[in-house]
């Protein structure tokens, strides 16, 4: 076209491209999935915009939120129309192309080590997918703030952009035209389409049509001739019935027109979808596959594995809202990375059913952003800016609310697992479901998010207590395994008093330590806390059931009462008192008889309030 602008891809961009389209890959129904999901985004911006400005939407047709799917077998063409914000021409230019998203790259390199598409849209580049299926593919687009524009490329490292002077006007919105492959001309039969759409738009918020051929009678005057020529033959009429009746319509009604009925296949917008949220029904309509399904459409997750635990619920009061939290299967590669510098929560905002923003970072806390969902809500007001609503008053609450439940949910993994000692009486808890299933999910659960427990537990003070309830660690008795606070206050001995652990770098470093000599011997269980987080942990955790945490290796440790004490003290107090007199001040505070060794002459200890040793370790490598 004489008014094309050509670019060329970003390089990351090009290579997904030609990966995709070189692609064995069998599963290539995927594409419809994600051109479904962008339509249904970009009619969830518009809606959103149309909240403080009725304008946006436009009038008659443009104004209807809906997706359109068109087939044309002549062209062998599949066309995907959604009436949703559209793109400006800058927007198709950066979107389709020339700017590579963060996780570009991560996707390129792992289809090539696993050849699997299937995570495409989780990482932002869904929409190259119609490469799976297409050769050539042109996206029309009308965006409220420009004029209309065709984006068109062959994959060959290039695309073009024109202003469109030869389409009929969109209004606004966006149509992607494939033009498919001829290996893919299976996505030009009806019933195909009508299957996909069914499976992939089960949790689409918008109505989808597809323009569906559908065979009618209809009745059209019969040619005199014919007629006559058909009933002087010998009864081989294909419609014996009709043929009868008009028969004996014929011999009382003479001089009326003939008639005849005729097949004819004409074309009608199709609904395929209805648009009941999962979350709007109530919770024991919804079976666990639906959730489980829900949970890929909602994370663009379509592996296999399954989240391990959800909660579906209703607040009500003077805040009401519905919810639907899920624990993923593994926590995102970056969970941590990002800890510090980003408060992005996975939880999808709706206000009354109406997509309000997926990055809405009030609704969670930081150390439960590894949670994904989605919270509708029929207190917050609709017509107001983002600003505003972040800084309703409301949110707070259901911040409040969303905290206690994640954390039933969480508690919930370690109840039903047969692996877990719950603390109470075997037949008071109700294990449901498959057993198999729950055994060892909350090592499994501890492994991927523990440390937003810890996280959790220095940061919330209102829920610390509930948070220890879900700490597990090793402990001189854990025997390999993981093991909890209540679990170890049922092993306490009579007479012990404090929770005892201590810190290091390792387990099989602090099996070895003289802390421990004496209190292995007398048989009281010391926990072991050997990640960098867990100095800090101890620093908040500073009771559990009435109990306080004694680290070993500091001052204050006190096992049982030893007759003979006073007695050593007494007889080596000359010893001490030189040894406190030949080391400096700054070096010892004070020496003193211990009882807490064995075998080993002397150790040394931190004060009680000091940095443990394996705190001093830790500051020093963070200012190495
Ligand atoms: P993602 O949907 O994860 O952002 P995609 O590769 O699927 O990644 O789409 C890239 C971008 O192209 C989208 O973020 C959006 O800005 C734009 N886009 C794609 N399809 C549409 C559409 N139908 N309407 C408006 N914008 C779209
Ligand atoms: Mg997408």
């Amino acid at each position: 076209r004489n008014n094309a602008e050509k670019f060329e891809f970003q390089a990351e961009v090009s290579r997904l491209m030609d990966i995709i389209i070189n692609s064995l890959y069998s599963n290539k129904d995927i594409f419809l999935r994600e051109l479904i999901s962008n339509a249904s985004d970009a009619l969830d911006k518009i809606r959103f915009l149309s909240l403080t400005d009725k304008e946006v939407l436009g009038e008659g047709d443009t104004s209807k939120l809906e997706i359109q799917i068109k087939l044309d077998k002549e062209k062998k063409m599949l066309s995907l129309r959604d009436r949703g914000i559209g793109m400006t021409k800058e927007d198709l230019i950066k979107n389709l192309g020339t700017i590579a998203k963060s996780g570009t790259s991560a996707f390129v390199e792992k289809m090539q080590s696993t050849g699997d598409l299937n995570l495409i849209g989780q990482f932002g580049v869904g929409f190259y997918s119609v490469y799976l299926v297409a050769d050539y593919v042109e996206v029309v687009s009308k965006h409220n703030d420009d004029k209309q524009y065709v984006w068109e490329s062959k994959a060959d490292g290039a695309f073009a952009i024109s202003e469109d002077t030869w389409n009929e006007p969109l209004g606004r919105g966006t149509e992607i035209r494939l033009h498919l492959r001829d290996e893919a001309q299976e996505y030009l039969e009806e019933s195909k389409l009508k299957e996909l759409v069914k499976k992939y738009s089960e949790f689409i918020n918008f109505p989808i049509y597809i323009w569906a051929s559908k065979e009618v009678d209809v009745e059209v005057p019969a040619d005199e001739d014919e007629s006559s020529a058909e009933e002087s033959s010998d009864g081989t009429s294909s419609e014996e019935g009709e043929d009868e009746a008009e028969k004996s319509e014929d011999e009382d009604t003479e001089k009326k027109p003939k008639k005849k009925t005729v097949k004819e296949t004409t074309y009608e917008w199709e609904r395929l979808n209805d648009v009941k949220a999962i979350w709007l029904r109530s919770p024991k309509d919804v079976t666990n596959e639906e959730y489980v399904k829900f949970y890929h459409s909602l994370t663009k997750d379509f592996s296999d594995e399954k989240p391990m635990a959800w909660s579906h619920f209703t607040a009500e009061g003077d805040v009401e809202f519905k919810a639907v939290l899920f624990v993923p299967p593994k926590a995102p590669h970056n969970l941590y990375q990002s800890y510090y510098n980003s408060n992005k929560s996975n939880l999808k905002l709706y206000v009354r059913r109406v997509f309000i923003s997926d990055e809405f970072d009030e609704l969670l806390p930081k150390f439960l952003s590894f949670l994904m969902g989605l919270v509708d809500s029929d207190s917050l007001p609709l017509n107001v800016s983002r600003e505003m609503l972040q800084a309703h008053s409301s949110l707070k609450t259901i911040k409040k609310k969303l905290v206690r439940k994640a954390l039933d949910m969480i508690r919930r993994i370690a109840d039903e697992d047969p692996d877990e000692f719950s603390g109470k009486d075997e037949k008071d808890v109700e294990k449901s479901g498959d057993e198999d299933e729950k055994k060892g999910q909350y090592t499994k659960f501890w492994n991927e998010y523990g440390k937003s427990i810890k996280l959790g537990i220095i940061e919330d003070a209102t829920n610390r207590n509930r948070l220890a309830k879900l700490l597990r660690f090793e402990s001189t008795k854990s025997d390999g395994k993981l093991t909890s606070l209540d679990q170890y206050i049922s092993r306490m001995k009579s007479g012990q008093k404090d929770i005892f652990y201590i810190t290091g770098i390792s387990k099989e470093q602090l099996e070895k330590s003289p802390f421990l000599e004496r209190l292995k011997k007398k048989n009281y269980e010391v926990i072991f806390f050997t990640d960098p987080v867990d100095e800090y942990l101890m620093q908040y955790l500073m009771d559990y059931e009435g109990k306080q945490f004694q680290n070993v290796s500091k001052d204050g440790l006190k096992i049982g009462k030893d007759s003979k004490s006073k007695e050593l003290k007494d007889s080596f107090k000359e010893l001490t008192k030189w040894w406190k007199g030949t080391l400096k001040t700054e070096d010892v505070h004070e020496v003193k008889i211990s009882d807490r060794l064995d075998n080993t002459p002397c150790v040394v200890v931190t004060s009680k309030f000091g940095w443990s040793a394996n705190m001093e370790r830790l500051m020093q490598a963070q200012t190495l």
